[in-house]
C-alpha cells in the first residue's frame, strides 16, 4: 500500500486579533509531516500576526487551533502517576 501522501493546510479560524479586533495578516507558513495510521500528512501551516503596533498582541503568532489535534505525541510514553 503505497501511496501518495495527503496534504492539508491549515489555517486558523481566527482572522481578527483578540485584543484590537483587527484583521490578522498571514505572517509564514510552516511545513510538517505527520504520519498517521492511514498514511502520510504532509501539512502547511499558516500562522498569522497582528500588525498593530499599539496592539498588545503584536506580532504575537497565532497558530491553527487545529495543530493541536495534528501535534501527536511522538515517542513519548507517559509516565504513569
Ligand atoms: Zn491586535
Amino acid at each position: 500500500m503505497r501511496e501518495q501522501p495527503h496534504a492539508i493546510t491549515l489555517t486558523p479560524l481566527k482572522e481578527h486579533g483578540e485584543q484590537c479586533g483587527q484583521l490578522l495578516w498571514v505572517g509564514y507558513h510552516t511545513h510538517r509531516t505527520v504520519t498517521k495510521l492511514d498514511g502520510l500528512w504532509k501539512l502547511t501551516i499558516v500562522v498569522r500576526r497582528c500588525v498593530q503596533l499599539e496592539c498588545p498582541r503584536y506580532h504575537v503568532a497565532y497558530r491553527p487551533e487545529e495543530e493541536g489535534r495534528w501535534a501527536l505525541p511522538h515517542g513519548k510514553f507517559g509516565r504513569g502517576g
